[in-house]
């Protein structure tokens, strides 16, 4: 039964890509997405109603250049028992930039109606907990729109970016992401670029958060060996569960255990279950096994979520930010207690933000 005990915590999220959902361009769709559409409903994972009835606080709004994916092949491919999709095309700087504007723009759209804050330190997304608003970090996923100057990041910073992945499932300019390949640790391809090295350098200076997230594994080890901020990853899970590309393995965990980073564990089914399977059947029970990975190797104050609600396929039983009230009474039958169930909830993210920032 849901009770109005199960909205709280208030999930603060490491990842959802509603932005690139209200900006397709997908000639696909029947109808243009529009903000109005967030209000009155969305078929997707997050709209109004949706994030209310889940206690969903807010989290990484991600801006994603989209490439030319088909989505129900992909995910048909992700359904054998290996597989091994190719790295979607390099995307040109001059192409990122409308994608990367057009979805910040909506991002502020979204804050001038008043449906979301746009927040830069932590007692801002406290306030919005307080408030029952949504509280916003804008992130990119992606980092093609930048230029080697960064005169781009720094327009960006203006407006409100303060959390940036070098790279998605894609290579660019400053490093190399991970192709959908199970089974398959990270370790396939060269590390950063020197302008990869520098984005690093830059983001440290500015207070911009690193997401590990997609990097391969030489990347991984390169911002580690490079950054001087907590390691974090806002939506991967433990390799150890899962042996997926996007996951991260004991000695990566090992290394952000060390710098008292942050995992955001994704619910993308393909990414928790240990046959590496796109199959929306899926027990909430392996989400627990993957927080208990990380709970061991992280300790409590390193784990957290990162749903990649509106990106990926989710378990059935979660099914949209509705769910999320099932997630909370999983953790409790599982046996966590309730400061536990709050720093997984949002206390640790809002943690590494401000050591972050
Ligand atoms: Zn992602």
């Amino acid at each position: 039964m849901t009770n109005s005990i199960d909205r709280t915590p208030p999930v603060f999220d490491g990842h959802n890509d509603l932005l690139s959902v209200l900006y397709r361009k997908d000639t696909k769709l029947e109808k243009t997405i529009k903000i109005i559409d967030f209000e009155t409903g969305l078929d997707g994972h997050l709209d109004q109603e949706k994030i209310k009835a889940g206690g969903f606080g807010g989290g990484f709004f991600a801006i994603w250049v989209p490439s030319p994916i088909d989505r129900e092949n992909r995910r048909k491919q992700m359904q054998r028992a290996s597989y091994d999709l190719p790295l979607p095309a390099e995307i040109k700087q001059n192409d990122a930039i409308n994608d990367t504007i057009g979805q910040a723009a909506i991002l502020h759209r979204l804050k001038k109606e008043r449906l979301l804050e746009i927040c830069t330190n932590r007692s801002a997304i406290h306030d919005c907990f307080r408030n029952n608003q949504i509280a916003a970090v804008m992130h990119l996923e992606g980092a093609e729109a930048i230029d080697p100057d960064f005169y781009n990041l720094e327009i960006l910073y203006e407006v409100g970016l303060r959390s940036l992945g070098p790279v998605w499932s894609r290579s660019n300019r400053f490093g190399h992401g991970v192709p959908f390949r199970y089974p398959s640790n990270g370790d396939i391809g060269p590390g950063l670029s020197e302008d990869g090295v520098r984005l690093i350098q830059y983001c440290n200076t500015k207070g911009i958060l690193i997401d590990l997230s997609h990097l391969n594994e030489a990347g991984f080890w390169d911002v580690a060996k490079h950054s001087w901020k907590p390691l974090v990853a806002t939506h991967s899970n433990a390799y150890s569960v899962s042996p997926h590309s996007r996951n991260l393995t004991d000695r990566q965990l090992a290394a952000i255990a060390e710098t008292q980073g942050v995992v955001g564990v994704n619910f993308a089914v393909a990414f928790l279950r240990p046959d590496g399977q796109a199959n929306e059947n899926t027990a909430l029970g392996v989400i627990l096994q993957h927080l208990d990975h990380l709970i061991e190797h992280l300790g409590e104050d390193g784990v957290a979520l990162g749903s990649d609600f509106d990106g990926t396929t989710v378990p059935k039983d979660i099914k949209d930010a509705s769910g999320l009230p099932k997630l909370r009474q999983a953790m409790r039958d599982h046996g966590y207690k309730q400061d536990l169930i709050e720093k997984i909830c949002n206390k640790n993210w809002l943690r590494v933000l401000e050591l972050t920032w």
